[in-house]
């Protein structure tokens, strides 16, 4: 007999348990509480939770529930949830997100079935708080089309999003997910966050033509969230500023190129101003 025969049982029903994404310290206490007092756990690979259920000196029957889950799967997970406390996991992180679930808890709350959610890592919000780009706005989109038609055309949907853009990213793909995004939404602030949590964490950041340079260089290894800045959100270089000025001198006053630069790049239109005379007088 283990402990975990003392600890009391939950009521029925599905408990969604987020678990760490690389940093087992990460494990939330409730996370853990819940695991301990389930009835069973519905995982995406047994040797997976397995580890970490090791890792925390639990011992419970593992089900498995994965992408590939049948409707008699999912019938077998929600008949252990009538009689007992179901767990539900995936391999890393919040379940549901980039992973399976969603059906199971459509499922469950159609057959009135108690579901509670019990939150913690998200590869997608770490890499959002690392990536130092804007976070009052945001869309996750998850994982781009691996083939290259379709990745331009998802990348080119998301264009007008008025928001910093999240991806989930292979590092065997991350090169041409980059390229992509130079062509598709050009002028972005980019974000790659990898190894989020563990021991080789980092964050760069860049244009994507500088990050797609740098990883050509140096292959990256391990787990990667992808971030696009909003539209307008990268700041003109100095000499784009200039020629942009210029040109509008072509045509317009000098104060009016100024006000029309300002607008277009968020720049103080006096010190444009100022910049325009001089360029003038040159
Ligand atoms: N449900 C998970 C979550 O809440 O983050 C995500 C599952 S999804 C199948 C796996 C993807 O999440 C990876 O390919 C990677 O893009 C991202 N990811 C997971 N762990 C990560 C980490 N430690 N650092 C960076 N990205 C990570």
């Amino acid at each position: 007999m283990d402990n975990n025969d003392l600890t009391p049982r939950l009521e029925p029903g599905l408990y969604i348990v987020a678990t760490p994404i690389g940093n087992l310290g990460d494990m939330t206490i409730r996370g853990a509480e819940t695991l301990r007092r389930c009835d069973a756990v519905a995982c995406e690979d047994t040797r997976v939770t397995g580890k970490l259920m090791a890792h925390l000196g639990i011992k419970k029957p593992l089900l498995r529930y994965d992408d590939h889950a049948s409707d008699r799967d999912r019938a077998r997970l929600l008949a252990a949830m009538r009689a007992g406390a179901l767990a539900l996991v995936s391999d890393a992180g919040t379940p549901l997100i980039s992973d399976p679930g969603y059906r199971l808890v459509r499922e469950a709350q159609a057959e009135g079935i108690a579901v509670t959610t019990l939150p913690g890592a998200c590869a997608a919000i770490a890499g959002l708080t690392l990536s130092g780009l804007p976070n009052d706005r945001f869309l996750f989109a998850g994982f781009l089309p691996v083939k290259e038609k379709a990745r331009l055309d998802a990348l080119t949907g998301l264009a007008a999003i008025d928001a910093t853009l999240i991806f989930y990213e292979t590092g065997p793909r991350l090169v041409k997910s980059l390229d992509a995004i130079g062509s598709a939404l050009p002028e972005r602030d980019i974000a790659v966050a990898r190894e989020l949590t563990k021991l080789h964490e980092e964050c760069r950041r860049g244009s994507a033509g500088e990050l797609s340079a740098y990883y050509n260089a140096h292959p990256p290894k391990g787990e990667i969230v992808l971030l696009v800045g909003p539209p307008g959100e990268s700041e003109a270089s100095a000499e784009d500023v200039e020629s942009l000025l210029r040109e509008a001198m072509e045509s317009v006053k000098p104060s009016q190129a100024a006000a029309l630069v300002a607008k277009a790049t968020g720049r103080d239109r006096k010190e444009l101003y100022a910049l325009a005379m001089k360029l003038r007088g040159q």
